[in-house]
């Protein structure tokens, strides 16, 4: 396979090279250079032992492969190995992830804001609970059940109080249920998450913004998987709305390592209010020297951070801009269309019942079965039918509320008191790609079925 990153990246050492020609020549040939080949030989074997996450075909959890002028910038930066930390160890990179994250930001409509790149949406949601319970102490951090199992973790390493509150049947936070929580009193900040990881659901941001004219609460929105999403010109009315007012939350996290074409680990947090820097104000003795500029160490949790990061997505926001309408868009709404179209597929087979319609480009299906046991099993046995044929899919464990057209013979299994759940089948279609290929992913998809018994 030809791979246009190293075509690119070749011409870019090039020119990198030249900033630095006036040098003496210094370096000395690095050591076991003459067992590198064969190690790395060795390397691609090991790595062979993978899904074939680039290929449409591979259709199970978010995985998407990073744009090849990413791959090629990462790689050309890497030569210099930048660290964001602070302008001494990466004054170029740095400058580039200020205006890389502005634009982000700007895909959200902020110009003014606080914001920096991290190791990925985790940190990047730790910055954002961090700074919520230090703006409002004590208080819960709220967030649905179908928000990311992260939210819990983290609130106990902040040891701030964390509560869950239910979801509708399509996996999007309950406002009620909210409403009630915030009654009591003691909720600094809801998570709405725009994006759920397992279905792809949208939370209502809409109605839960409507809340804080009656209660005081700050809203952090995760949008780690769906934050660009915000681009995309053919979401539902709902999802549309809930992204039109993404703008009126006090912080978001958008991963671009999940949909922005980034290598691991670019996540990205933004605050509202440019203020918020104060909570990060500490000095070092070691590395603010060389410029009274800002140096991102300032502003960020991490202290080392790859200047790579920084330098691919700068590069890929220049090629693919973060525009509604543009190549970039064009391509997440591929997606989503594929998404749908395999919702249709799966809706008209007998053999398996639907999940939510997609809000994004995650589909779930469960297999028809008498009971939820039976379904689980046929679920697992689809999953390795279909992964022998060469189609990979990804298993989900979900309320079974969600699916309810089944008809399962479980008593009160679409009670969401009752907690029922069982496994059943995702895909996340987020390849560009997927859309030429899903009729070739639902034919493997009906073969697949009907080697169960
Ligand atoms: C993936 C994801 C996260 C975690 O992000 P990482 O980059 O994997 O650390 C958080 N929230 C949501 C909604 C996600 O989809």
């Amino acid at each position: 396979m030809n791979d246009p990153s190293l075509e690119l990246l070749a011409g870019g050492l090039e020119r990198l090279r030249e900033s630095f020609a006036a040098l003496p020549d210094a370096r000395l040939a690095p050591p076991g250079m003459a067992r590198a080949a064969e190690a790395l030989n060795e390397a691609a074997r090991r790595m062979g032992d993978n899904f074939p996450y680039f290929h449409p075909l591979y259709a199970g959890q978010m995985l998407k492969p990073p744009h090849p002028v990413a791959q090629a910038a990462y790689a050309l930066a890497m030569s210099l190995n930048p660290n964001n930390h602070a302008l001494d160890g990466g004054r170029a990179s740095s400058r580039m992830e200020v205006e890389a994250v502005r634009e982000i930001a700007g895909m959200f409509g902020w110009a003014e804001f606080l914001g920096h790149l991290t190791s990925g949406g985790t940190f990047a949601n730790l910055e954002a609970l961090w700074v919520a319970g230090l703006m409002a102490p004590g208080k819960k951090i709220v967030a649905s059940e179908q928000a990311h199992y992260t939210h819990s973790r983290i609130s106990a390493v902040l040891q701030l109080p964390f509560a869950v509150v239910g979801t509708d049947a399509r996996g999007r936070m309950e406002v009620s249920a909210l409403e009630s929580a915030l009654a009591a009193g003691d909720v600094g900040t809801v998570v709405a998450t725009l994006g759920t990881t397992a279905v792809g659901a949208v939370d209502p941001l809409e109605e839960i913004l409507k809340l804080r004219s009656r209660y005081d609460f700050r809203v952090h929105v995760d949008a780690a998987y769906g934050g660009y999403f915000r681009l995309a010109g053919n979401l539902g009315a709902e999802a549309s709305r809930a992204f039109a007012r993404i703008g009126e939350v006090d912080s978001i996290v958008v991963d671009p390592h999940k949909h922005g074409l980034q290598p691991y680990g670019c996540g990205c947090v933004l605050f509202r209010d440019p203020a918020m820097g104060r909570w990060y104000k500490h000095d070092s003795p070691y590395t603010y020297f060389t410029s009274s500029e800002l140096h991102l160490g300032e502003i960020s949790l991490e202290c080392s951070r790859a200047g790579a990061s920084a330098v691919a997505l700068w590069t890929t926001q220049r090629v693919l801009p973060l525009v509604p309408g543009g190549e970039f868009a064009q391509g997440l709404e591929q997606g989503r269309a594929a998404a749908l179209q395999l919702h249709r597929i799966i809706a008209e087979d007998a053999r398996f019942v639907a999940g939510p319609r997609p809000d994004l480009d995650i589909v779930v299906w469960a297999a028809r079965a008498r009971t939820l046991a039976e379904s689980s099993r046929r679920a697992q046995q689809l999953f390795d039918h279909a992964a022998q044929d060469g189609l990979h899919l990804a298993l989900a464990h979900l309320p079974a509320r969600f699916f309810p057209e089944a008809e399962w013979t479980d008593p009160d299994w679409a009670d969401a008191r009752a907690g029922s759940t069982l496994t059943c089948l995702r895909s996340v279609l987020m390849k560009p790609e997927h859309l030429a290929w899903v009729e070739e992913i639902g034919d493997r998809i009906r073969r697949a079925a009907v080697d169960t018994d």
